[in-house]
């Protein structure tokens, strides 16, 4: 019963409390997964955290420069472009 979403559906990023990092995945990357990222455990928030879904990438980046995250880019994992979001 999987559902699959058009790529540009949705856009997710992950806050890293220990780097003070934050990077915008799309929802189909290997490393996003939905916003449930590579483990098939629980994502712990010990280390840091994914938000979203976001319906745009630029919402994932304006909620991304609302975190204390001192480093906010675009994933290169799947995130081509790396001018401005
Ligand atoms: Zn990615």
């Amino acid at each position: 019963m999987q559902q699959r979403v058009p790529a540009s559906a949705a856009y997710f990023f992950y806050e890293n409390y220990v780097l003070g990092s934050a990077r915008i995945h799309a929802g189909w990357c290997g490393n996003c997964n939905d916003g449930r990222g590579k483990s098939r455990e629980p994502p712990g928030d010990e280390n840091g955290r994914w938000h979203g879904p976001f319906a745009t990438r630029q919402d994932a980046l304006r909620l991304a420069l609302a975190t204390r995250s001192k480093d906010v880019r675009n994933a290169l994992c799947c995130i081509r472009d790396s001018g401005e979001a």
